[in-house]
């Protein structure tokens, strides 16, 4: 080649790269513009690595000042503190062959700052001649996450140690409970045995006495058969054999079963029912025991000579059916107790109203096995209204 015509090649060759240069320039106005708007670090390098400029984010948040960071190599930043392995593999390996990478995690101990966990997104521009690196610090996030997480394993551990001890209260109520059912059972057969005869005659006062051991036998037997139903129905054992009943027999059914205990009480119960039958999807064996316990409770928590009126109806897709006295009432206070397990309330005839505090407890399983719930308002000194709720579609 001649010389005068190398040396306009080489011209052409600086003006081209000056060109360059200045594009470069421009560019690196508008990228810093956009930088600094950034809330999160944000640094840019060039093809050697080394920082271009990075925003104030950056300085701040890992303390490095902008004199002793642009134009340095990234790894050599802060006394190379930021000589990670991460950052080398990032920035040599993944971003030649891919040009973009987001969400890249980088962990590593900052002699100054301590511990950080941070997200890289970075991407090569401009002919692989910049690259733009957003670096999100998630350390405290993580460490919030990780200790949550940590509390929920707790909690969970728990929670699981303490159903496991109320497994075994379960079980073990239940297992006491079977093993006084029999000779309960055997002491009632042996004391009607004596009642009846069978040993001889009696005088008037062993049979008052034998009396007596009967009805606390009873009571023993009753306080027994509660326990095993609540034992069932929190172990899960109680399934529902659900087909469609007639609602208003089984009040009937009921109000018959204990048409003695209100006549000693001088107590009436009202059936008030819209239609002569109140089909409903239940298990008519358990329902009627539900409604035996409101009725009794009902009858029991009344003054005597009182009335206890139940209604039977169909509204809004429910089978409803309310029992309604005129007795002691709850107070407001104690209505949270209500259907807890063992909960005996207070009141002017709970003394003489015997009672385990079990019976609504068990109620509230059983219609919500039905899909159905309990409510319940009341007075004090003027009564009460408990009613079930059988949602529309349990029923044919
Ligand atoms: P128990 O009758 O065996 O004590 P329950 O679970 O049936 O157990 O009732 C819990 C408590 O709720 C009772 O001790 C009583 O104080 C109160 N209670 C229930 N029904 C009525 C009612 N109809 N009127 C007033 N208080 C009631």
């Amino acid at each position: 080649m001649v010389s005068s015509e190398k040396t306009i090649k080489n011209q052409k060759s600086l003006h081209d790269k000056d060109k360059r240069i200045s594009a470069l320039r421009k560019l690196m106005v508008y990228y810093k513009e956009i930088t600094e708007t950034v809330r999160e670090p944000f640094i840019i390098l060039n093809d050697m690595l080394c920082v271009v400029t990075a925003n104030a984010a950056f300085y701040h948040t890992f303390k490095v000042r902008k004199g002793e960071t642009e134009g340095k190599l990234i790894y050599k930043l802060g006394d190379n503190q930021w000589d990670a392995p991460g950052l080398r593999t990032l920035l040599e390996h993944i971003l030649p062959k891919h040009r973009i990478m987001s969400g890249y995690e980088v962990s590593h101990n900052f002699p100054a700052l301590g511990h950080k966990i941070m997200l890289l997104n970075a991407r090569q521009v401009d002919n692989k001649q910049l690259i733009l690196l957003a670096i999100e610090d998630v350390t405290l996030q993580r460490k919030l996450k990780s200790d949550s997480d940590e509390v929920t394993a707790n909690l969970t551990k728990q929670r699981d140690l303490l159903q496991g001890l109320n497994d075994t209260k379960d079980e073990f109520v239940s297992m006491a409970s079977h093993q006084l059912r029999t000779p309960a059972t055997a002491v009632k057969q042996y004391v009607s045995m004596m009642a009846d005869g069978y040993a001889g005659d009696l005088t008037k006062e062993q049979k008052v006495l034998l009396d007596v051991a009967y009805k606390n036998n009873e009571r023993q037997l009753e306080i027994i058969e509660d326990l095993l139903r609540v034992a069932r129905v929190d172990g899960g054992k109680v399934f529902l054999d659900k087909y469609s009943c007639d609602v208003v027999l089984q009040v009937k059914k009921a109000v018959r079963g204990q048409a003695i205990l209100f006549e000693n009480r001088g107590q009436s119960v009202v059936v008030n029912i819209a239609q002569r039958e109140v089909f409903a999807l239940i298990d008519p064996k358990l329902m009627l025991m539900v409604i035996e316990n409101l009725l009794d409770n009902a009858g029991k928590y009344s003054p005597r000579g009182s009335v206890v009126t139940i209604t039977i109806s169909q509204k809004d897709n429910n089978t409803i059916i309310a029992f309604m006295d005129t007795g002691v009432g709850i107070r407001k206070t104690d209505m949270e107790k209500l259907f807890k397990k063992f909960s005996r309330i207070d009141n002017k005839l709970s003394d003489e109203a015997r009672g385990t505090g079990l019976g609504l407890y068990w109620v509230k399983k059983i219609v919500g096995l039905h899909g159905g719930s309990v409510g319940v308002v009341s007075k004090i000194d003027k009564g009460s209204t408990f009613t079930i709720n059988i949602p529309l579609a349990a029923t044919i």
